[in-house]
């Protein structure tokens, strides 16, 4: 099957391509299809992956399927949860400081939102527990009125200092239940085998088979 992801991260597109493979599903990102970027303005992750998986099905007239993550840590009432992305942009008040570092690239915030969060988890009590959540939607077009829903939790702990060069986002502050390293330390094979994208997308599978598609 040939499908939309709606979406244009690199690094997110290199781990879902080979998971969704195994399923027989091909997908191309929104952007060889010349389709824009969409704000994601939800309150809730799968408000968000709804959102863009339908702007790329308009877009395109073909299916799509959208995926909104994040890491959840419960002791700071789900924080950074949707904001996972610009946690750290989010606390900067002053604007020309946080067009500074929205310039600064894709590594820069990652390392600027791992500070951030680990300033705000001092005074929470060790181990700091956490989970990655990811959902995957699956719209046959953009006015789908059933669309598949996939959800997919990894916990783990929280480590003090990041390590690992692997992954993306807060995976060098991730140690994963039953792992003694961080998610950054594992290779891309490993996490792609355990991750929350990996759990979301073998139950959107299920969801394809039982709905004949
Ligand atoms: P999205 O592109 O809106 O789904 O943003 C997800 C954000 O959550 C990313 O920018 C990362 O900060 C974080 N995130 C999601 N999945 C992962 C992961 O597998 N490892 C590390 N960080 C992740």
């Amino acid at each position: 099957m040939h499908t939309i992801l709606a979406s244009n991260n690199a690094k997110k597109i290199a781990e879902l391509t080979p998971i969704l493979a195994r399923f027989g599903i091909t997908i191309r990102p929104q952007r060889d299809y010349g389709i824009d970027e969409i704000a994601e303005t939800g309150l809730t992750f799968v408000e968000n992956a709804l959102i863009k998986a339908r702007h790329a099905a308009k877009q395109s007239g073909l299916p799509a399927i959208a995926d909104d993550s994040g890491l959840c840590v419960p002791a700071l009432g789900g924080a950074p949860g949707v904001r996972s992305a610009r946690f750290a942009l989010d606390a900067i008040t002053d604007p020309a400081g946080r067009e500074a570092l929205q310039a600064g690239g894709r590594a820069r915030l990652d390392a600027e939102n791992i500070r951030h969060l680990l300033a705000r988890c001092q005074d929470v009590s060790a181990p700091v527990r956490a989970y990655f959540y990811s959902v995957v939607v699956w719209v046959a077009s953009a006015d789908d009125p059933r669309p598949l829903i996939a959800e997919g939790l990894w916990w783990g702990t929280l480590l003090a200092q990041p390590r690992g060069e692997g992954g993306f986002g807060y995976d060098p502050i991730f140690q994963p239940d039953g792992h003694s390293c961080s998610a950054a330390e594992l290779s891309a094979d490993e996490k792609n085998a355990i991750s929350h994208r990996h759990r979301a997308l073998v139950r959107l599978n299920t969801l394809l088979d039982e709905a004949g598609i």
